[in-house]
């Protein structure tokens, strides 16, 4: 954890430093480092305590706890030079009197004793922003991750009454760590805890439930959410083209193919049509691949407060790269950025999501990939599709004859029947412009209909559920067709 840039931005006299992150722990902890490298007194300041002096001098109340104008006044008056951490003062800042002072702190001529450093779990009020240089923690690194994990075996250990042990392999470990990426140091700190104490051994078997664990906390972080991708290329039905694409590229992010002269792969847009299989595919790639799935979901990005969306963007960007390398999968792509293609709705918004997602794509240098999938073409910006921003676009359409066969054969499968004994010709032939989706559902509904008949499934009642499903292709016809006609010559077939 280097704190170097801090220092300099300290030694540089800036008079506020903003730092926004969820990691506030090792925020304080970088701020106290960098306080005792330059040998400057810190006092720390929170609504519950008051303005402390910080270690490692004994704790002295300097402003009582609550007063947040009376801490900013005394910053003001004390007449030395002093760096002082503020946390949460973002809340504050609804009341104009601090606003004022803290206007106050930053054109004041004797700016150059304070470095007020505000460290904020949310972002703060715009106007507060710009009176500040914004610094950025970052994620923890690899190795921090692998000294938490060290330590916090060594503490489960020493506070243990009975005896723990750890039997990591060098390659198990890295995984470990890999898998913690993305979490702050105190997250990391209480999932290895929780699977340390679960059976006092720190092992390889330990691996699934820290994923379990990291999952359900990323779900609640709202915009990432890491999927789980238990499927495998076989769970995909036709798609030829674009599985033989994704095969040779599996090995792009090795060392190997780096000193080969190869450019590590970068992403591939999906279009197509409803129920064909995309998502699926994000899944078979991150699988394949062996590496974890990530998904945005553009729609908890919009928030109410004016620059929070794109602060939001910003931060899932810059959480998948510190977990990288992995697969980034945007689904449903023209939903977040609908009207970057139209003329703007929301006052530019979308436009400048966009923006910041298109020169991240150009610019980002970690081993990413993206999935983006989407349906409706004509709410596209067009600067996605220009050529270098993804690998290679490709159009899922619906199944032909035999890729229904397929799929026919590869849902029978999942639930435990023997394709041999259907009439797969008959299924594929019956079920013309079905999707994917469809066909899954039909085999579901031809399941049930035998199920409650208290007989086994066959080709009849498989055919009756064909029968009685309007397909997509057939209710949303002219989309559908004018779906193919944009992206012939385009695109390149997925199949
Ligand atoms: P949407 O645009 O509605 O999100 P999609 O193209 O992403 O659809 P999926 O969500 O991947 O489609 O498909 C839904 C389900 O349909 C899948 O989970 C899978 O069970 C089945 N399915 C779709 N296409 C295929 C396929 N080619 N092979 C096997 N199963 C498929």
């Amino acid at each position: 954890m280097s704190g170097e840039q801090l220092k300099l931005l300290i030694e540089a006299d800036h008079p506020i430093i903003s730092i926004e992150t969820p990691d506030e722990p090792r925020a304080v902890r970088m701020v106290r480092a960098v306080a005792a490298s330059m040998g400057a007194p810190l006092y720390e300041w929170s609504v519950t305590e008051g303005l402390v002096s910080a270690p490692p001098v004994p704790p002295e109340v300097k402003v009582e706890p609550g007063k947040v104008a009376a801490a900013l006044r005394h910053v003001k008056q004390a007449g030395s030079q002093a760096i002082y951490l503020f946390k949460d003062l973002g809340p504050h800042c609804k009341d104009p009197q601090v606003v004022r002072l803290l206007r106050d702190l930053y054109f004041s001529p004797d700016s150059r004793l304070w470095s007020l450093v505000l460290v904020e779990g949310t972002s703060l009020p715009p106007e507060i922003r710009r009176l500040t240089v914004p610094y950025d923690v970052a994620w923890p690194s690899a190795d921090e991750l692998a000294q938490v994990v060290r330590q916090t075996f060594q503490e489960a250990r020493r506070r243990s009454l009975v005896e723990i042990e750890a039997k990591l392999t060098a390659r198990e470990m890295e995984q470990l760590v890999q898998t913690l990426r993305g979490l702050t140091t105190d997250e990391a700190a209480r999932i290895v805890s929780g699977a340390i104490h679960h059976d006092c051994v720190l092992d390889g078997s330990d691996l699934p439930r820290i994923i379990d664990a990291k999952r359900n906390r990323l779900g609640t972080m709202g915009c990432l959410e890491s999927i789980s991708a238990d499927v495998s290329p076989d769970d995909i039905g036709g798609l030829a083209n674009l599985k033989r694409w994704l095969n040779q590229r599996r090995g792009g992010f090795s060392a190997r193919a780096r000193e080969y002269g190869l450019e590590p792969p970068r992403g591939i847009l999906l279009l197509g049509v409803q129920g064909c299989g995309k998502s699926l595919c994000a899944k078979v790639v991150a699988s394949a691949w062996r590496m974890p799935l990530l998904r945005m979901d553009p729609g908890v990005l919009y928030q109410k407060f004016i620059g929070e969306s794109e602060a939001r963007l910003r931060e899932s960007l810059a959480q998948a790269e510190s977990m990288a390398p992995v697969v980034l999968w945007i689904d449903e792509i023209e939903k977040a950025f609908a009207s970057a293609a139209s003329e703007s709705a929301d006052g530019g918004l979308s436009q400048r999501m966009f923006g910041t997602l298109l020169s991240w794509m150009q610019d980002h240098r970690h081993p990413i990939f993206l999935v983006a999938t989407a349906n409706n073409i004509g709410q596209l910006p067009p600067e996605l599709m220009r050529k270098g921003r993804f690998d290679e676009v490709f159009f899922v359409d619906l199944p032909g004859p035999a890729e229904r066969a397929t799929i026919f054969a590869i849902h029978l499968r999942k639930r435990r029947r023997d394709k041999a004994r259907f009439d797969l010709g008959r299924l594929a032939a019956a079920s013309e412009g079905f999707s994917g989706a469809e066909i899954e559902q039909a085999v579901v509904s031809g399941l049930y209909a035998a199920f409650s008949e208290g007989t086994e499934c066959c080709t009849e009642h498989i055919l009756a559920a064909i029968e009685a499903t309007n397909p997509l292709s057939v209710v949303m016809r002219e989309r559908v067709e004018s779906l193919r006609a944009w992206a012939h010559g385009r695109c390149v077939p997925a199949d």
